[in-house]
């Protein structure tokens, strides 16, 4: 089968590897659509290289199941599915808790195993059991459903901080993510404030349903956040970008009581200061989440599948398997809010 094959920085290769099989409780997904996360670009460009190379990246997937493993129930080839990335292992201290995105054991696809990048790729036994592999209605296409997985990280968000009708959610950043954040908020009833440098990507935040929108080279953010409030500032603010000096600067547009969730998953060894006065008087929660829960997945495969949150207007570039590189360029010159690779 025809793979992108990660082999150092910048190698990345598309080759003929070998098409995977399944062991007993494990499926194989012929992937159709298999989505382009930043971390993807990240990778591709030489940064943050996986450990284990060669390496297969992607973990937004959907297709269709080629084959199943012994003792596999209800999956069989043909269906059509999206896939939660992560193998978690359903036993650990935050396994039990619902708080699978914390798993103590877990790997996942483009982390440990190879990924969506792919003809086909194996699913793990662990995703299969937690109920990671989700059956898509006739009338879903795939690219849509490969969306599910960066949509159920932004929901995961969302369920943290209880967002709900007339809240008001201020999204830093208007990338693929900010976007995705901004459809959940909305989608929940809150008003949306969405913070951006480049106008282009305002207005399409504008068009997705974003009550106001803030050029942060020509406004002061936080001051605008707080005049829209009744100066209270925001009820969550969520920084979807993870560059520490912008985490820092956008701090004081949470309101007090309020949450500010570091999204964006920031460099290594960059510090930022928090005054905690500020924490302690204000009641100011600081946090972040990082990926999602199964039961987040399954929501945005419901959510996307019954029309209640449209994700096809974030598809603005498609690629194939040997063109996929290319991504890099868009993604550098900021013309792509999301990609997908498309596979027949
Ligand atoms: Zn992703
Ligand atoms: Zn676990």
């Amino acid at each position: 089968m025809k793979a992108a094959v990660v082999h150092d920085i910048n190698d990345i290769r598309i080759q003929d590897i070998e098409r995977p099989e399944p062991a007993p409780g494990e499926v194989i997904v012929k992937v159709r659509a298999s989505g382009i996360c930043s971390t993807d670009i990240k990778m591709l460009a030489g940064q943050g290289l996986p450990k284990n190379l060669p390496a297969v990246l992607g973990h937004e997937v959907a297709g269709e199941i080629f084959a199943a493993g012994a003792g596999v129930k209800g999956l069989s080839p043909g269906q059509a599915v999206a896939v939660y990335p992560i193998a978690v292992c359903g036993r650990c201290y935050f396994c039990s808790r619902d708080r699978h995105n914390l798993c103590e054991n877990e790997f996942g696809l483009g982390h440990g195993i190879d990924g969506g990048f792919a003809e086909y790729v194996r699913i793990p036994r662990q995703i299969v059991d937690i109920g990671g592999v989700c059956h898509l209605p006739a009338g879903v296409s795939f690219e849509q459903a490969s969306m599910a997985e960066p949509l159920s990280c932004c929901l995961a968000a969302a369920r943290q901080a209880n967002v709900k009708k007339d809240d008001t959610v201020a999204i830093i950043g208007a990338g693929p993510m900010g976007l995705f954040h901004l459809k959940v908020a909305c989608q929940a009833g809150a008003e949306v404030i969405v913070a951006d440098v480049l106008d282009q990507r305002l207005a399409t935040a504008r068009q997705m349903g974003a009550a106001h929108c803030i050029n942060t080279e020509q406004e002061d953010c936080v001051e605008t956040v707080r005049r829209l409030t009744g100066g209270r500032g925001a009820d969550l603010v969520i920084a979807a970008v993870g560059i520490p000096k912008v985490v820092e600067q956008y701090l004081p547009a949470v309101r007090n009581g309020g949450i500010f969730n570091i999204f964006g998953g920031p460099p290594a060894g960059e510090l930022i200061s928090v005054d905690p006065r500020w924490l302690h008087y204000g009641e100011v929660n600081v946090t972040g989440t990082f990926a999602a829960t199964p039961a987040d997945f399954r929501r945005a495969v419901k959510l996307i599948t019954s029309g209640q949150i449209e994700v096809r207007d974030l598809i603005s570039h498609r690629f194939n398997l040997e063109n996929m590189t290319e991504a890099v360029e868009h993604v550098r010159n900021q013309h792509m809010t999301k990609g997908v690779v498309i596979m027949n």
